[in-house]
């Protein structure tokens, strides 16, 4: 296929592969060197001015100690009594509530989120996705932001678009398979039904639509997976139910039409969700042509919204956050586990079979359990680690998947490479591509870029500490060769905190997120 253009703001005019010495500082994790911007500095304070020039030495030593013991002073005078000294940054005083105009409008800032479902945060290395690259570059990305456990499989992906709305892992947002039971009601959950799907009653936690809505702000929720009304009664504003196959362009013109409405009706909030990328994955592979085809059709999309909102003059009031769920990773030729062959007849008692790949299995009350999860232990064990047996004592505390009676009492959880299955089911329903493995795999980590007047500050925030000298090994961050500044990997669960702080929303809901993280960012 030929590769996409590049627009003219591309610094470099070269195609969005990233170069090895990039690439390596993008992986690397190691705090940046002395940079551009240092050097220049240093230089800087090195050099003495003509008119100095003809001090004596002794004068200049006691002009420059006086000169800091005042400095010193005057800072703790003011740390003391008038606190931190306030941003400077107009950016950082553009909340919620403020209005700042393009030129021809008034905006209150707005915040887009975009989730392009399956995009595993390695396809951005393919030297498929120009555009993103070079939003990042003018913005920020994270090297990869990490879902949580389980991520479901087929069609509708609730589980981490539920964490991302909420900030809450598996175990607390309720959301813990495509399919589960729950003892506590008595029934079932299924993604492909709609009486399931938009129940309230199966989704915990608050959206950040709902917190938004609570706070006054117009929100917009263009197919983002979840119901359209919570338990609460909530419900965003303005709502865009999911429909498979949509164009691209068409949802581009959605958003678009949001933002180019009246002051009054203008969403500050807006969601939108695409799977086709995703579902491109699933049947063909995650190193498939239809993936890399696919995959620059969504960077098209990004360049086309990031060309719009610039005609517009709102990148310095729009923020857009793309991110994804989850990666993807090929299982076109998976090993088998027979879960009959190790079961025997206790196959026979499993009442409800949850979730897939990792199975979760809930047995009859006449089953001899302990018996069953005995075998399993064991198969597992001469496996030679080609899969795990968990009940929720035993599940490790970083998938955060043990605290809720959805969870079931033993999960089954197999290595990238194998599928769980039956003689009778073999390979039925399996697709090329998956997800749903071990989180900390890196092809089931996803990618978050971010670009607008938040990633510009935090630019602006390095910037200066890096000028002033008074840049430490900045834990999280560096900056590549051509300015990309790159996030260490983050969990999703923090998102919800990010768009809360962006908004200006002072009362979030409790999250798994820390409310500490964002605030050196900001
Ligand atoms: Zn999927």
């Amino acid at each position: 296929m030929s590769s996409p253009t590049l627009p003219k703001s591309s610094r470099k005019g070269r195609s969005g592969a990233i170069d090895p010495e990039e690439r390596k500082s993008l992986l690397s994790g190691s705090d940046e060197g002395p940079s551009d911007a240092d050097n220049f500095n240093w230089k800087e304070t090195e050099t003495e001015p003509d008119s100095e020039r003809g001090w004596s030495r002794n004068r200049i030593i006691c002009s420059a100690v006086c000169l800091i013991a005042l400095l010193i002073t005057g800072a703790f005078a003011r740390t003391v009594f008038l606190g931190p000294a306030p941003p400077t940054h107009p950016t950082l005083l553009f909340h919620g509530d403020n209005v700042r105009s393009n030129g021809t409008h008034d905006f209150k800032r707005t915040v887009l989120i975009v989730s392009i479902d399956g995009l595993r945060a390695d396809y951005l290395d393919r030297g498929l996705t120009p555009h993103l690259l070079d939003i990042s570059k003018q913005g920020l990305r994270a090297k990869a932001l990490v879902p949580i456990f389980p991520r479901l499989r087929i069609q509708l992906y609730f589980s981490n678009h539920w964490a991302l709305m909420t900030g809450l892992y598996a175990e607390s947002n309720g959301m813990v398979g495509n399919n589960f039971w729950d003892p506590v009601s008595q029934s079932e959950f299924h993604y492909n039904r709609i009486d399931s799907a938009w129940n309230p009653a199966w989704w915990l936690g608050e959206p950040m639509w709902e917190t938004a809505g609570k706070a006054g702000i117009i929100t917009a929720n263009l197919m983002w997976p979840g119901p359209p009304k919570t338990t609460s009664g909530a419900s965003s504003t303005y709502f865009v139910p999911w429909k498979d196959k949509v164009p691209l362009q068409e949802k581009l013109d959605q958003l678009l039409h949001w933002i180019d409405s009246p002051f009054e009706e203008r969403p500050q909030l807006l969601m939108m969700y695409e799977p086709s990328l995703d579902q491109a994955g699933h049947k063909a592979g995650p190193a498939s042509a239809l993936v890399n085809k696919t995959l620059a059709q969504v960077d098209v999309f990004a360049k086309d919204l990031h060309i719009a909102l610039q005609a517009r003059n709102l990148t310095d009031i729009v923020d857009v956050v793309f991110v994804s769920d989850h990666g993807m990773t090929d299982t076109s030729h998976p090993e088998h586990i027979y879960i009959d062959d190790i079961l025997g007849d206790g196959y026979d008692a499993i009442e409800h079979e949850d979730g897939w790949p990792a199975m979760g299995l809930r047995f009859a009350p006449t089953a001899n359990v302990s018996h069953n999860l005995d075998l399993l232990r064991s198969a597992a064990a001469a496996s030679k680690g080609t899969f795990d047996v968990y009940t929720h004592e035993t599940m490790p505390q970083r998938y955060h998947f043990a605290h809720s009676e959805r969870i079931a009492p033993i999960y089954v959880v197999p290595k990238i490479g194998y599928i769980l299955t039956t003689h009778a089911e073999g390979d039925v329903g399996m697709s090329k591509g998956n997800h749903g493995y071990d989180n900390a795999a890196p092809a089931m980590h996803a990618m978050f870029v971010a670009h607008g007047p938040f990633p510009a500050v935090v630019k602006v925030l390095h910037q200066d500490l890096a000028r002033r000298r008074l840049s430490r090994p900045n834990k999280g961050w560096h900056s590549t060769a051509d300015d990309t500044y790159v996030m260490d990997v983050f969990p999703n669960v923090q998102i919800y905190s990010l768009v809360m702080r962006l908004l200006g929303v002072d009362n979030p809901a409790p999250t798994n997120g820390s409310a500490a993280f964002w605030d050196k960012y900001f």
